[in-house]
């Protein structure tokens, strides 16, 4: 069966760190038409800290769970904006169900995810549809967890990513209801939410080391 090693997990941190660099651009510029236009800058001022960390924080991590603490704290901790708490706190919380454990199945790194959601969840208080990361993650979660995957894992997270793009797609005709966006409205429609964007590439960083 499929599983994932503590060396998945920091190359697809690493991946993640390359990713926003790239990305950084994009990113603010979708904030900075419906927010205060830092997403891509503050992002990459965390994964920019999690990358130096890194091989620090895995030195002294006992386990994947608490690698993916560190990461969560060191986001929640560098990042400004809102977006840091928010993947702060998925991080952290990925771990909650791994304890002691230098490996994970395909079941249980689902899991991860599915409490990295619940995480945001339960911080940001948002519900689908209002125009946020959420929603990307939540028809993205609530997939896989539906799925019969067996057999068919990777491409189930391919779809998994499929669906949170999909997801980040639907935002552009919400009116926000969180986040700075929520102060412009109406005027707010027509634009792509950012969270919701950068929160696709960063899964999509899991499936591409997963694919490799
Ligand atoms: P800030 O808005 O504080 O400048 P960022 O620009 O880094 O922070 O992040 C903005 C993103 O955070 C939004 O695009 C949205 O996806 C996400 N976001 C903001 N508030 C919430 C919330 N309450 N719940 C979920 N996601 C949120
Ligand atoms: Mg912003
Ligand atoms: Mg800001």
């Amino acid at each position: 069966t499929l599983t994932f090693n503590r060396d998945f997990f920091k190359r697809s941190i690493t991946n993640m760190a390359e990713l926003i660099e790239k990305e950084r651009n994009y990113l603010t510029k979708l904030d900075s038409d419906i927010g205060d236009g830092d997403h891509g800058i503050n992002l990459s001022i965390g994964f920019r800290e999690v990358s130096n960390k890194l091989s620090e924080f895995d030195e002294s991590a006992a386990d994947i769970a608490s690698l993916m603490k560190k990461v969560g704290m060191a986001l929640l901790g560098k990042v400004g904006g809102a977006s840091g708490p928010l993947y702060g706190s998925f991080f952290m919380k990925m771990g909650a169900n791994v304890a002691g454990k230098d490996e994970v199945t395909f079941d249980e790194f689902v899991g991860m995810i599915e409490n990295g959601v619940d995480a945001v969840q339960s911080r940001g208080k948002a519900e689908v549809g209002d125009k946020t990361m959420l929603d990307a993650f939540k028809p993205g979660i609530d997939f896989l967890k539906e799925e019969d995957y067996t057999g068919k894992e990777i491409e189930a997270f391919g779809q998994f990513i499929e669906k949170m793009k999909e997801g980040a797609e639907s935002t552009v005709s919400l009116v926000a209801k969180k986040g700075r966006a929520l102060r412009l409205g109406e005027r707010s429609v027509g634009h792509k939410d950012p969270g919701s964007e950068s929160s696709w590439m960063l899964m999509n960083a899991f499936y591409e080391e997963m694919s490799k």
